[in-house]
């Protein structure tokens, strides 16, 4: 299995108020933290020469997301690319993905992000219907997200990929559907689609949290979700995910590995990472990422990632252990992880992963879940029904 370097970004021009990752508005720090995230990458990079055996190749994607990218200069950005790029020996087949937003993004800015080496863009488009973007408080309009993504064509990427937020209060079927027919039309092959949710400690928790349902039945979500799976599909925009569907070909390499449960790198506060078994996190907290980035320490590095490593083992201020993974969790996680995709799981796959047949080990958790109508066994392959995407994390935790 491949490797993979994800890259966080931290800085949003402001905060939409229904947002719950980890960003701040505050960009003074964007500079500094840049020139920490290269020191960090470079430390990845050394790491990683021991890590993987010299005849392997670098890693298979990279991916830098947010928080809001192409909201701080390019030049961070690409500098980063560049050194991740060179220290990794990344070749010219990776996938490189930028996360972008239509407010922030630019001509100017996506050529000098071509020329650093990103060949694919994740734009957050969220609707072209300039009332649902003004109930989500985005900062731009349908104009602004059709002009962004003629920019990203202009500046030569060809692998586009449009986020969607569904369930919005006041958005309707016909117009979500509208909308993916015009980024369709500019040539996008890649679709996320998420159903809004009301997260906690979000101005969107006060105001929606007792409401939303009145104004969003869930019948009436599902039903935007269904409708929009059949009209990408229609389109030849096939779903491979709960949330993503794409034209053959350009499916995301990197959200698959992450469902393939492949190793991957960690950049920048907040991010995650899992190498070794091991799943890590780097704490959130931009200064105490900037000096922690400077001093990292292998030593310490080595143990918390390595044979000795245990829960609450943390280097104050840069990254802590989360949980080891032995072979029998990751053999509980694989369903998990497999049945978010329309490919499932394979049982031959599982057999060579795990030594042990998959309708042995989960016998019980099969048969409730087939005769519910919520999976489906064909051939090889065992996959949620149209019934089971409406229930996938039931059905998936049922396995854990
Ligand atoms: S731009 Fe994205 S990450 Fe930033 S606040 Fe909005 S939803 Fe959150």
């Amino acid at each position: 299995m491949g490797r993979h370097i994800y890259v966080h970004n931290p800085f949003c021009v402001r905060k939409c108020p229904y947002c719950g990752f980890f960003s701040v508005t505050d960009r003074s720090l964007a500079e500094k933290y840049y020139e920490a995230a290269v020191r960090e990458a470079l430390f990845w990079a050394e790491y990683d020469k021991s890590y993987v055996s010299p005849e392997d190749k670098g890693p298979d994607t990279v991916y830098f997301g947010g928080g809001t990218p192409s909201c701080v200069p390019e030049k961070y950005i690409c500098g980063l690319l560049e050194t991740i790029i060179s220290a990794f020996g990344i070749g010219s087949d990776v996938e490189i993905t930028l996360e972008v937003n239509p407010a922030s993004f630019t001509l100017e800015k996506g050529r000098s992000y071509t020329k650093s080496g990103f060949n694919r863009l994740s734009m957050g488009i969220q609707s072209l219907d300039d009332g649902v973007l003004k109930t989500l408080g985005r900062l731009h309009d349908s104009e602004g997200a059709l002009k962004a993504l003629d920019a990203a064509f202009e500046a030569g990427f060809r692998n586009i990929s449009a986020d969607f937020i569904t369930g919005v209060p006041g958005q309707s079927v016909e117009g979500i559907l509208k909308d993916l027919q015009k980024v369709l039309d500019k040539g996008v092959k890649h679709i996320s689609t998420y159903s809004l949710m009301i997260e906690e400690d979000t101005p969107f928790y006060d105001k929606y949290s007792d409401t939303i349902e009145d104004l969003v039945s869930p019948d009436t979500e599902r039903s935007m979700y269904h409708e929009v799976r059949r009209f990408l599909n229609e389109k030849g925009i096939v779903p491979y995910e709960i949330s993503n569907s794409a034209l053959p070909g350009f499916e995301s390499r990197h959200n698959t590995a992450y469902w393939d449960g492949c190793d991957y790198y960690a950049v920048g506060a907040g991010a995650h990472g899992f190498l070794n078994s091991v799943r890590f996190g780097h704490d959130e907290e931009i200064e105490s990422y900037i000096s922690s980035a400077f001093k990292i320490n292998r030593d310490e590095v080595n143990k918390l990632l390595g044979t000795e490593g245990e829960k609450h083992d943390h280097i104050d201020g840069f990254i802590y252990f989360e949980e080891r993974l032995t072979q029998n969790d990751r053999m509980r996680e694989y369903p998990f992880l497999k049945l978010r995709t329309s490919k499932g799981i394979d049982k031959e796959e599982f057999k060579q992963r795990f030594g042990r047949d998959f309708e042995e080990v989960y016998r019980e958790e099969l048969r409730s879940n087939i005769e519910k109508g919520y999976l489906k066994s064909e051939g090889q392959s065992i996959s949620l029904t149209k019934s089971g995407l409406d229930f996938a994390n039931l059905v998936m935790e049922d396995f854990l």
